[in-house]
């Protein structure tokens, strides 16, 4: 990419604007995770330098190695989990992360109300949904997410993730993802990438998780990515 991060980050917000006010939404009530996954410090430092304070992970391990030295210097980053977590990291995962975007199955519910106790932060969490039935991306499949809300109820959980099939149209998978999350009266809808952010944020996300569009192309395709 020949543009500016800083650049880029104001196109990205630009965009949010543009969705939100189409939809007769604020802009301020979306929240911009930039996803920095495969990318090192220094392509991360000047989105921290530009004011961005959001960042998304999608492995423990990568994200233990890069963040505390940017945590230090940047004491208000916050930090998200966006990608499959297992039940064996989860308390390296709440200790590390201050939201995590995919609790998908009853044994990480469990495991991470322990870590919650044993840690003694409880950082938000949403609840995945497999919302194209896609069972390898991760996520509840849909007749179990009412089960597992239900055991996840001593969790901080405060709304729904999807990833929505590749390929497709994403439009009615986030509306679909919006019901379901009003019918479960919650209000917190992490939905939307870099290919479909705006239309996300005209159908209701509270939270876009953003990567190449801010740091440009991966150079390999990170776990947790079918592509
Ligand atoms: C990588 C990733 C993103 C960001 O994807 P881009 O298409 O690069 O914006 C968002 N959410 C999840 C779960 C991811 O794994």
């Amino acid at each position: 990419m020949n543009s500016t991060a800083p650049d880029r980050l104001a196109e990205v917000r630009a965009g949010i604007a543009g969705a939100a006010r189409r939809a007769g939404r604020a802009a301020s009530a979306v929240e911009l995770v930039a996803v920095s996954k495969t990318h090192p410090a220094e392509a991360i430092v000047p989105l921290l330098a530009a004011g961005q304070r959001d960042f998304g992970e999608n492995r423990v391990q990568e994200a233990a190695a890069k963040w505390p030295a940017l945590v230090a210097a940047y004491a208000d980053v916050r930090l998200h989990l966006v990608g499959q977590l297992q039940s064996n990291k989860a308390r390296e995962a709440v200790a590390l992360f201050d939201i995590i975007h995919s609790v998908d199955r009853p044994s990480l519910v469990d495991a991470l109300a322990a870590a919650i106790a044993a840690v003694g932060k409880r950082p938000d969490c949403y609840v995945q949904v497999s919302i194209g039935d896609e069972p390898q991306k991760g996520g509840v499949a849909l007749g179990d997410l009412a089960a597992l809300l239900a055991r996840a109820a001593a969790l901080p959980v405060v709304g729904l993730m999807a990833v929505p099939p590749d390929g497709t149209e994403s439009a009615p998978f986030f509306a679909l993802l919006a019901k379901l999350a009003r019918e479960h009266g919650l209000t917190g809808l992490s939905m939307g990438m870099s290919g479909d952010y705006e239309t996300a944020v005209e159908l209701g996300a509270t939270s876009i998780r953003v990567g190449s569009a801010l740091f440009g192309a991966r150079d390999y395709p990170a776990a947790g990515e079918s592509g």
